[in-house]
Parts: structure tokens; sequence; C-alpha cells
């Protein structure tokens, strides 16, 4: 089905209420194809017909695709009865469009999640035959070493018997502070099981004290991103996902 009523169309964009539109379309206010609309539930093709409203042109869309640099202490989920939830971050005009968080990092974790309502894609990214890559930065307490870059690059088993996917350690600096060592790491995994990163430092005896996401399949942080905020996919980013 390609049409759908007018007032649907405009109120999921964000344009105001079904009766907020009715009051429009009586002051003449909403056009379709050049002609004032008399009847707010006209049936339009949102990819067809040219709607403006108070002379502006309406740029149809379905998908939203957002990228947010998510900060420690909210839960990637899009209800829950005690936390705060990344869907609480988003401005009324996004939430509009009813996002879901594209996979989920710990409340702990920060760092880069996709959020959309593109079930396609999501399910995509998500299936566990597809293997979609994600990097993650992480401070690990200790020395963090060539073996464990070895272990991780065979498999490691974790705490309920799961055998890890090869995965790729690096080591990027190590510090020595008041209680010891620390080192700063990048892993990226090709599957995402529960605790995933944390565990696999488990499987070798470490403690992952920080982590962040920085890339998901072909989409990267975007650097300039603040912890906490969140913009759109540009139109390449989105492509790298597809
Ligand atoms: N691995 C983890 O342990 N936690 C996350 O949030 C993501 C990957």
């Amino acid at each position: 089905k390609t049409t759908q009523r007018l007032d649907k169309i405009l109120s999921n964009m964000g344009y105001g209420s079904r009766a907020e539109l009715k009051k429009m379309v009586k002051q003449g206010n909403i056009t379709v194809n050049g002609a004032a609309v008399k009847d707010s539930g006209l049936q339009v093709d949102p990819h067809q017909d040219v709607l403006e409203v108070e002379g502006e042109r309406v740029v149809y869309k379905e998908f939203i695709y957002l990228m947010l640099h998510k900060p420690p202490g909210v839960v990637s989920a899009t209800e829950d009865l005690r936390d705060k939830t990344v869907i609480d971050i988003l401005d009324e005009k996004d939430k509009i469009f009813d996002p879901f968080p594209v996979g989920r990092l710990d409340k702990d974790t920060e760092g880069l999640l996709l959020l959309t309502n593109d079930g396609k894609l999501a399910h995509e990214l998500l299936s566990p035959r597809k293997h979609v890559p994600k990097t993650y930065e992480a401070n690990v307490r200790g020395l963090v070493n060539e073996e464990d870059a070895a272990a991780f690059s065979q498999g490691v088993t974790l705490d309920d018997g799961y055998v890890t996917l090869p995965a790729e350690l690096n080591i990027l600096s190590v510090e020595e502070t008041e209680d010891g060592f620390l080192s700063r790491i990048s892993l990226t995994i090709h599957e995402g099981k529960f605790h995933q990163v944390k565990r696999m430092f488990e499987a070798v005896g470490k403690v992952v004290v920080y982590l962040k996401r920085v890339t998901m399949g072909g989409l990267a942080l975007d650097p300039s991103l603040p912890i906490g905020s969140y913009r759109e996919l540009t139109e390449e980013e989105l492509q790298l996902l597809y």
C-alpha cells in the first residue's frame, strides 16, 4: 500500500497532532501537488505527491538512523523502570520515529550506539551469521601481553563454556599507576555475546575497568561527537552499513 492518510504522515513526522493538522487544513495551510487540501484524511502517496505545510516542502522520510555517543549510566533499552534509557536522551522530534538501539552496550559502557527504526538493517547487523565486526577500546588492569593476543586470536573459553571466535587484540599503551599497571587496548570481535569483552578478559584472568565501543561494521564513532550527544548518520555512513 503506497498511500496513507495525510494527517497520519504529517503527525508521524512531527508536524502536530491530528487535531492540529485538521486546523491547519481548515486554514488552507497544507497543499498537495499545489492545491489546498480540504480533508486532513486525504489519501496521499508520500513518495510521489508534493506536500507543503505553510509553504514549505515536506521532505518525507520513513526511517531514522542516529549515531549516539553513549554515556555511562544509561541503559540500552527503550524503557526501564529504574534507569535512564538511551531513548530518554533523544529530542521529541526524533522519538516520534520510534527508534530503538541496535544491540546493547552495558550500562557502564560508552561509545558508539546506533539507533534506528529500520528493523531490517538492525536484523542484518545483529545476525549471528553475519559476524559484523565491532571494535572496542578498553583499559584493563595489569599487563596485557602478546600471550593474551594469541589466546584471543585462537578463541578463549568463557565462564559458560562458550568458545569465542577469533578476535584481534592490540596493545595501545601501558601506564604505571599507584596501584600497578594499566593497559590500554583495542579489541575487535565478530560476534556479540553478553558482556563479551569483559568476559574474554576474565578468561585470561584480567579485569576491564573502562570500556568504549568505537566501530560497528563500517561505521566509526565520530570523534567530534561529544559524549551524551547524537546526530543523524550521513548518507555516506548509511551506505557503509548497508
Ligand atoms: N562487551 C562488554 O563486556 N560490554 C559491552 O557493553 C559490550 C561488549
